[in-house]
Order: structure tokens, then C-alpha cells, then sequence
């Protein structure tokens, strides 16, 4: 069951937020101002976080900063007012996964919720750890890829990268997914970063490397892993 944190200063919407997601089912935690929400995340893990912007205390904006430089990478949903000149990219600078504007619907909220946290479920499910792709006999559990009993060494991010196209294999993954899901915010890197690290994938898992069997390039979009 996906544990939520909730962090909003307005007592009315804070009630609201937890009814409505305790009935989703989730369980959840809340807090009140940013400084209480930061040490709640710094003390406890949680699935998915929904801040509230403007907080007491501490912003939204400083609450995310923080947890993302503490090296937490829970998924978080900013809530911002209508009227607010909140920059997206700003937001998203910051470490937010995404944000919706106050008035919303529950039913976007909740939306927004089960696609992020579908989305943020990383960790290869035990079934799917030990696969073949391409050449190679891949470990995701123990990050170990072999090609004919010889170990093939593969860099961490280039394990993350694989596993991510795996669990959404047959699925067209953008290059932007890729970014947000496996790169931090804190590094900054590119669409061409995605590029350069698939090619040298490719060195790896294809047959030909020049034409790709495995990791296809979906034109103007990213990736697709054929399984
Ligand atoms: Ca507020």
C-alpha cells in the first residue's frame, strides 16, 4: 500500500486531501508546515509527497530543495494556488515530479497520483530480475550482466537505464522519462546525455550496434526496448 505524505498549512484542505486519498486507500501521513514536512521526510519513506507551496516556516519550493539534496528521491506533487505565477520549470528545477493548481478535482489529483506513482515504481519487480536482453544474461537485482558466462561490465546508470526500458519494455520511453527517472535533478544533464548513454548501450546489448534490434529509436520521441 503507497504511503503519502501530505504537507499543506490550510486545515480544511489538508482534512479534505487525506479523506480523499484514505479512501483511495493509500495511507498517509500529513504536515502542516515546511519545516514539520521536511523533518517528516527526512525521518520516514514515503511512495509519493504532495506540498503545498506556500507553507509557513519553509516553502514548498525550499522543502523540495532540501529533500532532494539529502538525496531523497520520493516522487513530489507541488500544490500551487490559482494566481500564483508558479514557473513550472521552476518547480521542476527544484526536484518536483509535477503540480497541479489549487482549485483542482480529486479525481485529477488522484489521476495524477496512481500515474506517478506507476511511474516511480523503479525497483524491478523480483520476477523480471533475471532477463535476457539482446546479448546479454542481465541481473537487475544483483546489477551483473553476462554475455556467454563473461562478465560485461555496466555502469550503474547504464543498469538504471536498462532496467527502466525493461519494465517498460514494448513501450515507447521518452527521453524526458528517461531524465526524470533515472538522472537527478542536481546533474543537470540533457536530452543528448540520454543519447550518448544509449549508444554505448547499444555497444553492449545489440548484435550490430548500427542496427538496432533491441533498443529502437522512436523518432522524435526517445526509445523502445523490443522484448
Ligand atoms: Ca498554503
Amino acid at each position: 500500500m503507497a504511503k503519502l505524505l501530505i504537507i499543506e498549512d490550510e486545515p480544511s484542505m489538508q482534512l479534505g486531501l487525506k479523506d480523499n486519498m484514505e479512501l483511495e486507500g493509500y495511507l498517509v501521513e500529513t504536515a502542516s508546515d515546511g519545516e514539520e514536512g521536511l523533518f517528516k521526510i527526512k525521518t520516514n519513506s514515503f511512495d509519493l509527497i504532495l506540498l503545498d507551496v506556500m507553507l509557513p516556516k519553509l516553502s514548498g519550493f525550499d522543502v523540495c530543495k532540501a529533500a532532494r539534496s539529502a538525496g531523497i528521491s520520493t516522487p513530489i506533487v507541488l500544490l500551487t494556488a490559482r494566481g500564483e505565477e508558479i514557473d513550472k520549470i521552476l518547480g521542476l528545477e527544484f526536484g518536483a515530479d509535477d503540480y497541479i493548481t489549487k482549485p483542482f478535482s480529486v479525481r485529477e489529483l488522484l489521476a495524477r497520483v496512481k500515474a506517478i506513482l506507476r511511474r516511480s515504481q523503479l525497483q524491478p519487480v523480483k520476477d523480471i530480475a533475471r532477463t535476457t536482453i539482446g546479448r546479454l544474461n542481465i541481473d537487475f537485482e544483483s546489477f551483473h550482466a553476462t554475455e556467454n558466462q563473461i562478465e560485461i561490465k555496466l555502469s550503474h546508470k547504464e543498469f538504471e537505464i536498462l532496467s527502466y526500458l525493461h519494465q517498460h519494455k514494448n513501450q515507447v520511453v521518452s527521453r524526458y522519462d528517461l531524465l526524470e527517472k533515472v538522472w537527478g535533478y542536481d546533474e543537470q544533464p540533457t536530452t543528448r546525455t540520454v543519447d550518448n548513454f544509449v549508444v554505448r548501450l547499444r555497444q553492449k546489448v545489440e548484435l550490430n550496434p548500427n542496427q538496432p534490434r533491441v533498443i529502437l529509436t522512436v523518432h522524435g520521441t526517445g526509445y523502445k526496448l523490443v522484448v
